[in-house]
């Protein structure tokens, strides 16, 4: 048998479940190195602190989820898919619930309530865990890698498992690093960019809506002539322009477009309508309304936040009589509703995105264990993949899952 260590880099949940898994499965020694003084800082932050640990949807839609890549996962969630790891937390005494569109979130509503349990069983397996190890290389000779420290002090080991994450959230000590070694050693990373990331509107108004939050609208997002609707769903203004599920879940594509240019937005605030529906609406109510003002009227319709904007762009005048309101201002005021419009002009830097898409191509790693196809001995798992989902707890999965294989792998590996 191997005495030599599994080596982890990278103490998010990624490698937290791959020191789990290789030193449940009796591997000679685990060690699980992290630069932070203490553990997970991001799995912390998850979910505004919540957690979205996972998702009750099944495994297409989970795959469907990371776009063309997803189904380099399936080997993975057939090891260990959302029921395990449900299971994992359950039968070590924490409640889960389940909420809007199957997302998993603990009963405590605390990331605390998961990191816990991740702490004590990585005390249980006796996982040599060691904290403020600032990893600045990782060098091959032959099988074996030396993992070089901040203070210059090394590390030898055959099996290594890189799981530092991606480039976002850099706070969290999640700065990339993982990307700069692959390449090193002989990796393709694919170019990063910010998934998950609020975007930037060009109009000023943005600042006066900031905080109002928006739910049940939907959005299409146009260049030239492409075009991409949304689902109905939330949308929040910021200082700075647009954030919420519905902008998120949507900015991989805005931010590929954003390289050729400007994004249009139509922001339909009454989607339960069609245009004729909307339309008539409006001419029975305007009529009811008579002598109330148009701005009056549109608060019992909108946010009231929203009204000033919303007639300004129809070019009618909020104190106007709504019997006065003429075919052609009417018309103005459906289409202003059924398609407020507003500009893109980038995104948020990758620091604030809640993911990074891009990363160590997943034609360089073989899906049933994680290991790289260049270098033996090599496993990579987490989001330093080029793996990125939209929200709904898909990404916590995909570190769990890749963590629980590449874990797994390095284990059986060290028995040979
Ligand atoms: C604000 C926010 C909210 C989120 N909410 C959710 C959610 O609710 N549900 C969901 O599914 N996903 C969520 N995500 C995404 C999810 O947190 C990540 O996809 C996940 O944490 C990736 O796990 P990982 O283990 O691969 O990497 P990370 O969690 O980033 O962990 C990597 C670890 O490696 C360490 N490290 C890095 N470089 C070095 C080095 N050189 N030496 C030593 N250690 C190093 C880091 O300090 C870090 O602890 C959220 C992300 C953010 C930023």
């Amino acid at each position: 048998m191997d005495s030599q260590p599994i080596v982890i880099i990278g103490g998010g949940p990624a490698g937290i479940m791959a020191a789990e898994r290789a030193a449940d499965l009796k591997a000679p020694a685990v060690i699980l190195l992290e630069r932070n003084a203490s553990l997970a800082r991001k799995l912390g932050l998850t979910g505004k602190g919540r957690c979205n640990l996972t998702n009750e949807a099944p495994v297409e839609e989970f795959c469907r989820r990371f776009g063309t890549n997803g189904l380099f996962l399936r080997n993975a969630f057939s090891r260990f898919f959302s029921e395990d790891l449900m299971a994992f937390f359950e039968d070590r005494g924490l409640k889960l619930k389940k909420e809007r569109q199957g997302r998993i979130f603990p009963s405590t509503d605390s990331s605390a309530s998961i990191t816990s349990i991740l702490f004590s069983e990585l005390k249980k397996l006796s996982v040599d865990v060691r904290l403020g190890r600032h990893v600045r290389k990782v060098k091959l000779d032959g099988g074996t890698k030396t993992v070089v420290f901040d203070d210059a002090s090394s590390l030898e080991c055959r099996l290594l498992i890189i799981a530092t994450g991606g480039a976002s959230y850099p706070q969290t000590g999640s700065t990339g690093d993982g990307f700069v070694w692959a390449r090193e050693l002989g990796h393709t990373v694919v170019p990063l960019k910010a998934g998950l990331v609020p975007l930037e509107t060009r109009e000023g108004f943005v600042k006066d809506l900031k905080g109002l939050t928006l739910k049940n609208i939907s959005l299409i997002f146009t260049q030239g002539s492409r075009k991409l609707q949304t689902p109905v769903g939330e949308l929040l203004f910021t200082h700075f322009g647009i954030s919420g599920p519905l902008v998120l879940d949507h900015s991989v594509s805005v931010v590929d477009w954003l390289q050729n240019g400007h994004v249009g937005i139509l922001l339909d605030l009454k989607p339960g309508l069609s245009p004729g529906e909307l339309d008539k609406k409006l001419q029975s109510e305007l009529r009811a309304a008579a002598n109330a003002d148009v701005g009056n009227y549109l608060r019992g319709l909108l946010p009231g936040r929203m009204t000033g904007v919303v007639a300004a762009q129809a070019g009618v005048d909020p104190v106007k009589k709504c019997h006065q309101v003429t075919l052609q201002e009417r018309r103005r005021l459906s289409a202003a509703l059924k398609g407020f419009s507003f500009t893109v002009h980038r995104a948020r830097p990758m620091d604030e995105a809640m993911v990074t898409s891009g990363g160590v191509s997943l034609k360089e790693i073989n899906p049933k264990t994680m290991e790289s196809r260049i270098v033996p001995g090599l496993f990579f798992c987490g989001e330093v993949l080029d793996l990125a989902a939209s929200s709904g707890g898909y990404n916590l999965q995909a570190a769990f899952s890749t963590g629980f294989v590449a874990g797994e792998s390095a284990a059986l590996n060290a028995k040979y």
